[in-house]
């Protein structure tokens, strides 16, 4: 067992937004699992068996691998029992034929589909159709074992884990990344990167890594904090980043990490919610480490603020169309974006605070 790290006392003036944020990191505790016929054939199934029964939820063994009577009576319901509900499931085969996903990584793959949080803002509710379910992928074996088709020996192939799911959201439940960043501190020319915006990263700093898993967190300014329920705090997640990158002999993980701000919104005096964002960031990582920044604007879609609104009736969030500008994709889809004007004051502003106040950081990219 670790003796935890000394986490941030707050006693730097950098610290000042503290009494603003949330206090604590909440592990999700599902109130019952699903666990699929099919999913029984996977030695995995077994590990998050141990785990759920050790926290006492509540667990129904199906006869098949249909999800039934998730549906409620009205679509609060129906939210509200899908996010409390966690299937084991196996992932399908359409996941084993790997898209590329820039400008992130080459490649992405699942380890799990769904998230337990509610931010309100989520991006998966374009993406994702149905009730808000989790389903925790039981092949894992199957899912690692078939990353070796897409490797290039003498090329860096990246791998993103995190499109579908918060997979920090659901490690104590199945030590799925755990087990996915030791296979690829094994691999030759192949790159893991996850993001999380929780904190729960204790597991991660005795793995053999190899420096081939890049640690993100998701992290914003204390007002977009807000919309993020369920999450662990802004503050936590740069303390677990803190420990990810310290170095072993400071009794940290060596990882390289990184930051994604997301989603950027420009409300009120975001200019000063922005700087104590950095300020808190400089605190965290008061010491030299390898750290990306990757920044994204928040957008929207017509499909995703329907169902944002259907599940965040009282939502703040601005989802008003007249105010952005309309950017279509090749296949006709069609998303809504910060007008030009706002979008060059808000990139000039990233680039130029974060340029000068990390000057070793690489900014990957601004969207
Ligand atoms: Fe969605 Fe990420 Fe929030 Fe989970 S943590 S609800 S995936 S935005």
């Amino acid at each position: 067992m670790r003796t935890p790290l000394p986490a941030l006392t707050g006693s730097s003036p950098h610290n000042s937004l503290q009494h603003q944020r949330p206090k604590r990191q909440r592990l999700w505790q599902p109130k019952r699992a699903l666990i699929t016929a099919a999913s029984l054939e996977h030695p995995h199934t077994e590990t998050i068996r141990a785990r759920l029964d050790e926290l006492n939820v509540p667990t129904t063994l199906l006869r098949g691998n249909a999800v039934r009577g998730i549906k409620g009576e009205s679509e609060q319901e129906t939210y509200r029992r899908a996010k409390s509900t966690l299937v084991v499931a196996v992932a399908p085969p359409s996941q084993f034929k790997l898209q590329p996903i820039p400008p992130s990584a080459d490649y992405q793959f699942h380890l799990a589909q769904g998230c337990p949080a509610h931010c309100q803002y989520c991006y998966l509710a374009g993406s994702l159709g149905g009730p808000p379910l989790t389903r925790l992928y039981a092949n894992l074996d199957e899912i690692l074992a078939n990353l070796s088709r897409y490797l290039e020996p003498g090329r860096e192939v990246s791998f993103e884990v995190s499109c579908y799911t918060d997979p920090l959201a659901l490690e104590h439940l199945s030590g799925s990344l755990s087990a996915c960043i030791e296979h690829f501190g094994k691999l030759e020319d192949a790159t893991l990167r996850y993001v999380s915006k929780f904190s729960n990263i204790e597991p991660f700093l005795d793995l053999e890594h190899s420096g081939n898993t890049r640690a993100r967190a998701s992290i914003n300014a204390a007002p977009v904090e807000r919309l993020e329920g369920g999450t662990a705090p802004v503050r936590e997640r740069l303390n677990a980043v803190r420990q990810l990158a310290l170095p072993k002999e400071r009794g940290g993980g060596d990882y390289p990490v990184g930051l994604v701000i997301a989603p950027i919104m420009p409300g009120e005096n975001w200019r000063e919610e922005y700087t104590k964002l950095f300020e808190e960031i400089q605190t965290a990582l008061d010491f030299d480490c390898d750290l990306t920044f990757e920044l994204i604007t928040h957008r929207f879609t017509p499909k995703s603020k329907t169902v944002l609104q259907g599940w965040y009736p009282a939502t703040k969030l601005d989802l008003e169309e007249s105010s952005r500008s309309v950017k279509r994709n090749k296949f006709g889809g069609t998303k809504y974006v910060y007008p030009k004007n706002v979008m060059s004051e808000l990139r000039d502003f990233f680039e130029e605070e974060l340029s000068r106040r990390f000057p070793k950081a690489e900014i990957l990219y601004w969207t």
